[in-house]
């Protein structure tokens, strides 16, 4: 009763487990309440998965504490993270076609995005932690050595984790936060997103292919004001990782708060500047633009989703942007066949958001230069939209839209491109085209975002640290920062005198 079978549009049949995964097993909501998952471009739904309730996420928290007491944490030998993690990357390498195939189902994403994006730097992500586990050390400090004392440091790991992750890139944010949580010792409770839950249930399986002992993974599909709000407040969970909306990281820090003050990093979202100057290649500014905005449709938490383009330039730029924004939609299509590059956006909600969005940017005098069309028939698409000719205070510039949508403003000096793309709450990417090194150093420097993007937009790395400055996060996931946020640190003062 926990397993359905699926027939994927490839023909491929797949047992799709839609329980809770506690201990190991996948079990029916101590309620009995299941939520549809729907596929964003049949509108039809693909099957109903459990959700939990508090009762459930108490339930999967003592399993949680209790491996992390007995056969995780401090009670694994370093070489078992290791071996774990290695193994569960190459079962997630063995199985990438059909997970890129369900993610693709559940989400809209291009398969082909998927199988190329995705999962092999998920696939790197669990390797690189991999590396990680085994090499976390602490510091030995000179306290008075001719006094026979000394100091040193302990990384522990912080404990049982909560980790809610969001429905734009399923499998990757899974791969972001278990892998260096497992890395650094400690057990976790996730609770994917309830609009794309199906592949982490399926990667919930590889974890026991692999050897996981029970308990350090549990998984409880949930509402978020449900079991989300259960993980935040819960008084036995050290720590919840969050990546999602700034309005809900806000909520969870208030509930660490109100509760055990459990450590919290967020990871929310971002309305990012790229600057264009007139010293840039302009072809290549313009590929560098579009797919900052595009990729994913836009529903990534660092889209360029902000541009700012040098006056003398302008017109000849958006002129470029524009064909390519062309070009692009007419890749937007069905999510199965291959040359398609561009999906639906998950959910209805989010493409009416978008919609609306474009409506009150036309509203307060911004202008369609591509788009401002909403796709007739099924799938929620919406396609690439440019709008021009912006001011500071329309709402489009000011908040994130969330999906393939642009807003394009002109700039005369580097002070004032500066200006403009740190007028904002948000901290998350940022990014700039320009040939001149100085003012690359420059206005790199004076950028307030937790990451600078030059000469390419949105390029990741699992060793490079990632999060955001002002209200788009606090704290680093990737890289080794990412362990800091896993790990505590305790100090043990040792008096070896053997003298009062
Ligand atoms: P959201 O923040 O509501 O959801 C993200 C995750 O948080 C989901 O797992 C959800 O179930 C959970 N959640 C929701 N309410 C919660 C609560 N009260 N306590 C604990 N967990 C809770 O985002 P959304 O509604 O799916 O999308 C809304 C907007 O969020 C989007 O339009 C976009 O602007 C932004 N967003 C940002 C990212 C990002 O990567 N930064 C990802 C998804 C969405």
């Amino acid at each position: 009763m926990s397993t359905v079978q699926l027939t994927l549009p490839t023909g491929r049949k797949v047992n799709q487990p839609t329980g809770l995964f506690i201990d190991n097993k996948f079990v029916p909501s101590v309620s009995g309440k299941t939520h549809e998952t729907i596929n964003p471009t049949t509108e039809e739904v693909i099957c109903s998965v459990s959700v939990a309730s508090e009762a459930d996420i108490d339930i999967a928290v003592a399993s949680s504490r209790k491996a992390f007491n007995t056969v995780w944490g401090r009670n694994a030998p370093a070489s078992t993270r290791v071996h774990l993690l290695n193994r569960l990357a190459d079962l997630l390498e063995r199985d990438a076609q059909e997970l890129a195939e369900l993610e693709a189902l559940d989400n809209g994403k291009p398969l082909q995005v998927a199988l190329e994006g995705d999962i092999p730097d998920s696939v790197d992500c669990f390797r690189y932690y991999a590396g990680w586990a085994d090499k976390i050390t602490g510091q030995t400090i000179e306290i008075d050595d001719k006094g026979g004392k000394t100091a040193f440091t302990r990384h522990e790991p912080i404990g049982v984790c909560g980790q809610i992750i969001p429905w734009n890139y399923p499998i990757m944010m899974l791969a972001w936060k278990l892998a260096p949580a497992f890395a650094a010792g400690c057990t976790v409770v996730l609770k994917p997103s309830e609009l794309t839950p199906l592949t982490a249930l399926k990667i919930c399986e590889l974890t026991v292919e692999a050897g996981f002992p029970p308990g350090v993974l549990n998984c409880v599909p949930s509402l978020g004001s449900v079991g989300g709000a259960a993980i935040s407040s819960h008084m036995d969970i050290d720590k919840v990782a969050f990546t999602g909306s700034t309005i809900t990281g806000r909520k969870i820090m208030e509930a660490a708060a109100k509760s055990n003050l459990k450590k919290v990093t967020l990871e929310l979202g971002g309305k990012s500047p790229h600057l264009i100057f007139e010293s840039a290649d302009l072809d290549l500014a313009a590929e560098h633009a579009a797919g900052g905005i595009l990729g994913n449709m836009g529903q990534d938490c660092v889209a360029g989703s902000r541009l700012y383009v040098q006056s003398s330039i302008y017109d000849k730029f958006i002129a470029i942007l524009a064909k390519k924004f062309k070009e692009t939609s007419s890749g937007f299509g069905d999510p199965f066949k291959k040359e398609t590059t561009g999906g639906p956006l998950v959910s209805k909600v989010q493409r009416d958001k978008v919609a609306d969005f474009v409506k009150s940017g036309v509203d307060e005098g911004a202008k369609i230069v591509v788009g401002g069309t909403e796709h007739q028939g099924k799938g929620w698409y919406y396609y690439p939209t440019i709008l021009a000719d912006i001011r500071q205070d329309m709402k489009v510039v000011r908040e994130e839209i969330f999906g393939p949508v642009v807003v394009v403003g002109k700039f005369d000096t580097e002070e004032e491109a500066i200006k403009l793309a740190n007028d904002t709450s948000y901290g998350l990417g940022s990014g700039l085209q320009s040939n001149d090194a100085n003012q690359i150093m420059r206005v790199s420097s004076a950028l307030q975002a937790g990451t600078v993007w030059i000469n390419q937009y949105g390029v990741l790395s699992n060793a490079a640290p990632f999060g955001g400055y002002k209200q788009s996060g606090i704290g680093r996931e990737l890289g080794s920062y990412a362990l800091q946020e896993y790990t505590i640190v305790k100090t043990i003062l040792w008096d070896y005198s053997g003298k009062a």
